[in-house]
Order: structure tokens, then sequence, then C-alpha cells
């Protein structure tokens, strides 16, 4: 690798829940792996109820490059991530999984291509083995619905949030105020030069995924919703459509009964009629309902995250000092 630059700093994002399991073992490998890189290590205890909040006291107490930012409760590993991107201190922010699914080893050659002029580095998986058939499938169908959806807002393909972030770029996501946080879109909505690196995916190294089928459709749709309101129009054409083909109907029973003389029966049609009109329009009033709701959310301007104790590493970046996020969003109650 080429020389860092003087007073480089790698900041680690680590969003935990419950994983008293792992956290030793992501502390002895993330040590191998950035062996002689400047770095610290940001936990943000996401409302963990297990062992973990000692095994992180411990840590801080013992490892000079370990940070712990906890937060009141379990708000979502998006928002656990904003709190840890807001206590970073380095040149360069890398958001990971505590799991190791996120191999720490890949860090050095994502900072090349940092060197090299990027600004953002995006780790991509080339093979999801470790996930299931169904889970494949699906991711394939969100990203294809997305970028269709969501205009020159493009994600990449198979990125999630294991990426390396400028220092420019983790400024620019600490500047947007909204609340609901669909980060995977929000990256590729900031910008800035993008390169990939490819890797595969291994298995959790230990305990339990957080996630479900139903946690994870709600996810794919918030990301949906937040990025494209392309959903709400398709309703004024289904109901062009829909007007049409029953003007054209009427017309035909008009023709049917005074040119032939004949009387169409109607209690069939009308029950499917009525029916399927009353199944559109409450599709379409939940659909209102999902950007109405999200407006309403919006609109309370509640912080996304409050911080109950933090204590950052005793690293510093000195050149990189950050400017205070302008977001208001982020309400420190003890700091
Ligand atoms: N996580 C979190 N808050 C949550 C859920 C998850 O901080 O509400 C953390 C979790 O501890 C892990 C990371 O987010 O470090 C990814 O979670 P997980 O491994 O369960 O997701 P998967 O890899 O299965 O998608
Ligand atoms: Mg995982």
């Amino acid at each position: 690798m080429q020389t860092l630059p003087k007073e480089f700093l790698l900041s680690l994002v680590v969003p935990v829940l419950n994983e008293a399991e792992a956290i030793p073992l992501f502390l002895r490998r993330t040590q191998t792996a950035l062996e002689g890189i400047p770095h610290e290590v940001i936990f943000i205890d996401d409302g963990s109820t297990d062992a973990t909040p000692v095994l992180l006291a411990e840590a801080t107490r013992t490892n000079p490059h370990v940070g712990v930012v906890t937060l009141a409760r379990n708000f979502g590993k998006e928002a656990a991530l904003c709190a840890g991107l807001a206590a970073a201190q380095g040149t360069v922010v890398v958001p990971l999984d505590v799991d190791l699914q996120d191999p720490p080893e890949l860090i050095p050659t994502m900072l090349q291509q940092w060197q090299q002029g990027s600004q953002m580095v995006v780790a991509v998986r080339t093979e999801r083995a470790s996930d299931g058939t169904f889970k494949r499938v699906t991711a394939a169908w969100f990203y294809r619905l997305f970028n269709r959806l969501s205009g020159n807002v493009q994600l990449v393909k198979n990125g999630g949030d294991f990426r390396l972030l400028d220092r420019a770029v983790v400024n620019a996501l600490l500047s947007l105020p909204e609340r609901t946080r669909f980060l995977k879109g929000l990256y590729a909505w900031v910008g800035f030069t993008t390169t990939t690196v490819g890797y595969e995916r291994p298995p959790r190294a230990a305990g339990h995924t957080k996630w479900n089928t139903r946690k994870l459709l709600n996810y794919a749709l918030e990301g949906i919703f937040s990025f494209s309101t392309l959903p709400l129009r398709v309703w004024s054409y289904l109901g062009l459509i829909i007007a049409t083909c029953a003007f054209v109907y009427g017309l035909h029973v008009v023709v049917q009964v005074l040119l032939f003389g004949r009387v169409v029966p109607g209690y069939a049609s009308l029950i499917v009629a009525v029916s399927f009109m009353g199944g559109i329009q409450l599709i379409g009033i939940g659909l209102l309902g999902e950007y109405l709701g999200r407006t309403y959310l919006e609109s309370k301007q509640r912080p996304l995250y409050i911080v109950a104790r933090q204590s950052l590493s005793i690293l510093k970046s000195k050149t990189q000092a950050r400017p205070k996020a302008k977001v208001k969003g982020q309400t420190k109650a003890a700091a």
C-alpha cells in the first residue's frame, strides 16, 4: 500500500444488537487485518439486552482504539449507523457488521482505491451463496424494481452498508435532514466518485441474524416509497384504463339493446365490476396512506435516535477535525 497521508485516521462504524458472541472475534480479526493502519472502532450499542454493554465497556478500558455510543433503546440498524457516522472522527469511515460477514481484510484494498481518487468504495458481493434462494431472488427483484422506479438514483447491485466513505461523503450524509433513512439509497443519492471491490460474503461468524422476511419486506418497501413517487402515478393510469374499458363496455350494451333488442343479463357482471372497483380503490387509498404516513412522520421532526452515553476513542485525527454536523436530527442526551 502507498503511504497513508499524515494525520490519517480510519473509523470503523459498527452497530451492535445483542452480539456478545461476535464482539471478541470481531476485535481480534480487525486488529490483525488493520495492522499498521491508524484506526478507531466505534461500536453503537443499539439497545442490547445481553452481555454486549459489559463487553463494550471492557473493550473501551483495555483498547485505546475503541469508542462506544450507547443508544437509549433499539432504534434499528439504519439509525445506529447514523449515530456512528456522527461520532466517527476519521478521514475515511467504513460501516461494517460485527458478525464478520463484511471481512475487514478487504479494507486495505478499499483504501488503495481511495488513495487513487475514489470517494466511495463499495464492497459488492460477487455471490450470495450464504443467502437462501428466496433471499437471492427477492434481492434481485428489489434492485431491478428500485433502479427502474427511482430515476437517476441507481443502487449499486449487491452493495450493502459495507463501503469506504470519504469524509466529504460522510459530511454530505450527515447534512441530510430526513428522518426516514434508507441508507443504501442515500449513499447513491449523494453521489461522489464511486468504485467497487468484489468479495464473497461468508455466513455469520457467531450469533443470530436480526432480520426476518417481514422486516426485509418492510425495508424494501421503505426504500421504494422514500425514493419514488411513481407508484402514486400508476393509479392515475390504472383509473384511466378501467374507465376506458367501462365506457367501451357501456357502448356495447347500448348497441345490443337499441339495435338488436337484446337485454344483457346484469347480476354477475355487476357484482364483478363493483367488487373489482372496490378492491382497486382500497389499494389506491392504502398507497396514498403510505405516502401520507411518511409525510406525517417527517413532520414530527423527532430526532433519528437518542444517545444515552458516549465514550469516544482517544485517537483523534488532528487535521481532519470534523465540522459540527448541522443536522438537527441528532440529539445527545448526554455527551
Ligand atoms: N443491528 C443493529 N440493530 C438492529 C438490528 C441489527 O444494530 O436493530 C446490527 C447487528 O448487530 C449487526 C448488523 O446490524 O452488527 C447486521 O445485522 P444482521 O447480521 O442481523 O443482519 P444480516 O447480516 O443477517 O442482514
Ligand atoms: Mg449479518
